[in-house]
């Protein structure tokens, strides 16, 4: 993998659009992946981006839409090579992961892929060979999905080689989201780019279903963010001042996942509630049984803590993230 030219390779300016096949599915149709292409008026670097990793994250691929259609190439140095659904089996599936009878079926786990495994893997490894493999800087585009999760930060790789991880920490702060969170990427596309040497990282910001006010907050945010690392990698003209930052590791992670499925009631579910100071002991929300009507449990702030993840009120099962904080004493703002 990675020694075939770039499909592009004979695009001139402007705007270009093909879809990759990886293979034969059960219907008899191909399975291809969509790569739309922007190429700048002078040489500059390759900007990679995947969008609905997780099949039901539709922020991002709406908002990098309006992006590129309103794109001036003719001030604009090197190339955007977008894969637009980069799971559409999951997408058409309305989930997060492919409908396969497999294991290894979530996409943000089987980077760089291998064109002899399941299909999760033969799309990970066309993607590795027609788009990470040319690219100067990645970018894995998340966002909440069918769950109702409010998030507004980036995450790098908490495992990559010293150098490319300072790259990589600058284009996320470059982003310009409220939170930038060292994570553990392993298996994912952007802690792949960064064995190779590319910094990467992912954005975790907006959600599908979020009403109109909300989706247009994020949509701006996420075209201004995109705009802002491409500014920091010189292919537009400009700089870029980081606003204030609070950054967080692996250890200053608290989750608060309900142990009853339920009706979870939040009392964080909107977008400016993200950032605030959470006090330990202060009530989250609860769960709400939907066949006895019950209240199961009261979920509560484990420490001193930033929220950094919260969710809208509905369902949710057992076990899964409700809440997030970033542990007050041990994170750090950046000016
Ligand atoms: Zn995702």
């Amino acid at each position: 993998m990675g020694s075939t030219q770039p499909l592009w390779e004979d695009q001139k300016e402007g705007r270009w659009f093909t879809r990759i096949e990886v293979t034969t599915m059960l219907n008899g149709a191909v399975l291809a992946l969509p790569l739309h292409v922007v190429t700048g008026r002078r040489e500059g670097p390759t900007l990679g981006i995947i969008t609905n990793v997780h099949g039901d994250e539709f922020l991002p691929t709406t908002a990098i839409r309006q992006l590129l259609s309103e794109m001036d190439t003719t001030g604009m140095k090197g190339r955007l090579a977008v894969i637009s659904v980069a799971n559409p089996l999951a997408t058409a599936n309305f989930g997060r992961q492919t409908p396969e009878q497999h294991g290894r079926t979530d996409l943000h786990e089987v980077f760089p892929g291998n064109p002899r495994g399941n299909t999760t893997q033969m799309i990970a490894a066309a993607i590795t060979e027609h788009v990470i493999s040319h690219a100067d800087a990645f970018i894995d585009f998340h966002s909440g999905g069918s769950g109702g999760r409010l998030q507004a930060r980036v995450d790098y790789s908490a495992r990559a080689e010293e150098d490319v991880k300072r790259r990589s920490f600058a284009l996320a702060r470059a982003f310009g989201m409220p939170f930038v969170h060292e994570n553990d990427l392993t298996g994912t596309a952007a802690h792949y780019a960064n064995g190779r040497g590319i910094p990467a990282f992912n954005p975790e910001m907006g959600g599908s279903y979020l009403g109109p006010e909300n989706t247009a907050l994020y949509a701006k945010q996420a075209i201004a963010g995109l705009t802002n690392v491409m500014t920091a990698l010189g292919m537009l003209e400009g700089t870029v001042k980081p606003p204030r930052q609070l950054h967080f590791g692996l250890k200053s992670r608290r989750e608060i996942r309900p142990k009853n499925s339920g009706y979870l009631v939040s009392l964080y579910e909107r977008p400016d509630d993200l950032g605030k100071l959470v006090k330990a002991g202060v009530k989250l929300g609860e769960v709400v049984d939907i066949y006895s009507y019950q209240v199961l449990e009261e979920m509560a702030a484990p420490c001193d803590g930033y929220l950094f993840f919260s969710r809208y009120s509905g369902v949710v099962g057992a076990g899964t993230q409700a809440f997030a904080l970033a542990e007050a004493a041990t994170s750090a703002w950046l000016e």
